[in-house]
């Protein structure tokens, strides 16, 4: 009995202290502030490397259910507003995740307490925050792995279903990377970008996930460098990438492949040929340009490069991506559409009069 006291003394004042700072409280925030739970198997369960976070409690089922109901008893006392909000991931598929095996702990375990009387503008900010979809995972990989679509690998992996895949196998190959260190930069290139990710690795001496930076579309980061910095700056920066890009580029192959998506898509505005031959000719970029039925300019593979620019440029598919959709039902959603603009662009040409002048 002593013990259960002293129990429910530390789950109240952890529960106090979150309270007071963040304006609401939940049983994962309590089981972590009271040492039950660390961030480290926290962040690897969100990343979907666990069923759920059972085994990685340090105290048996009994404790924890104590500290669930020595927790709703507070809130009831505290007159706390409850709401539940699912656990979601951070693997692309979204998934709710789940902490116990247990339903009704479950059930605790998704409600959040919040502190009543709040003002409008502060309860919104805190059930944002409550129901935040986390940002896109991709990982630098410390281990050997191969993607389990297509069998390639790389550096970077993102985690599907509990398998890796490489970036290009997840829609995800056109970003690139811009490493932490720069926060404004960062915030303003991510807030710019449709469809971004957070690069962690996994830090083996400190056995944690360390941030290395964010994944995140070419353009989104030009205009954010064009508004942190000088130019100087900018145009050193531009120089640097530019030459990396140019080593990286097979020329030959990019002026066979925009000349196929011309024969094939003779709507297709020439900007946009160009760009996506040059994406599908760059090096550790498109997994058009390095398969043998891409070298071949097969017209399957000169297709699916201009598709998946579609996707990205003409739709909301990146949007449907960052707002927690799964990544099949975001394609079903957007297959209308990206047949509308493959049927203009193949038409283009023949069935349009051609403009007077
Ligand atoms: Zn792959």
């Amino acid at each position: 009995m002593k013990g259960e006291a002293k129990l429910e003394q530390r789950v109240i004042s952890t529960a106090e202290r979150l309270l007071a700072g963040r304006k609401s409280v939940s049983a994962l925030e309590v089981l972590t502030g009271i040492g039950w739970l660390s961030d480290r198997d926290v962040d690897a369960w969100r990343l979907g490397r666990a069923p759920d976070l059972s085994g990685a409690l340090a105290v048996g089922p009994e404790k924890v259910a104590l500290a669930l109901q020595a927790l709703q008893r507070w809130a009831a006392e505290q007159r706390l507003e409850a709401g539940e909000v699912p656990h979601i991931g951070a693997s692309r598929t979204r998934e709710e995740l789940r902490v116990t095996a247990d339903d009704e702990a479950e059930r605790v375990f998704r409600t959040h307490w919040t502190m009543p009387g709040l003002s409008e503008a502060r309860r919104a900010q805190v059930t944002a925050r409550q129901a935040k979809v986390p940002d896109l995972v991709v990982v630098s990989a410390v281990e050997d792995w191969v993607c389990a679509q297509c069998g390639d690998t790389g550096e970077l992996l993102f985690l599907e279903n509990d398998a890796p895949h490489c970036l290009d196998c997840v829609d995800m190959g056109h970003l690139i990377f811009l490493g932490a260190g720069d926060a404004t930069l960062t915030r303003r290139a991510k807030k710019a970008s449709g469809l971004s990710a957070v690069v962690m690795r996994f830090n083996r001496s400190r056995k944690r996930y360390d941030r290395l930076g964010i994944l995140l579309e070419q353009g989104a980061l030009d205009q954010a460098e064009e508004s942190c910095l000088a130019d100087e700056d900018l145009r050193q920066r531009r120089r640097v990438r530019d030459g990396e890009r140019r080593a990286a580029q097979d020329v030959g192959f990019i002026a066979r492949f925009q000349e196929e998506i011309r024969r094939l898509f003779p709507g297709c505005p020439a900007e946009r040929a160009e760009e996506i031959a040059q994406h599908a000719g760059t090096r550790g970029s498109g997994r058009v340009g390095r398969s043998a039925a891409g070298q071949a300019l097969d017209e399957r593979a000169v297709t699916l490069a201009v598709i998946a620019s579609i996707r990205h440029l003409d739709t909301d598919y990146d949007e449907l991506l960052m707002s927690g959709v799964p990544r099949q039902d975001a394609r079903d959603r957007i297959a209308a559409v990206i047949d509308q603009v493959l049927d203009r662009w193949r038409d283009s040409g023949r069935g349009t009069p051609a403009p007077t002048r």
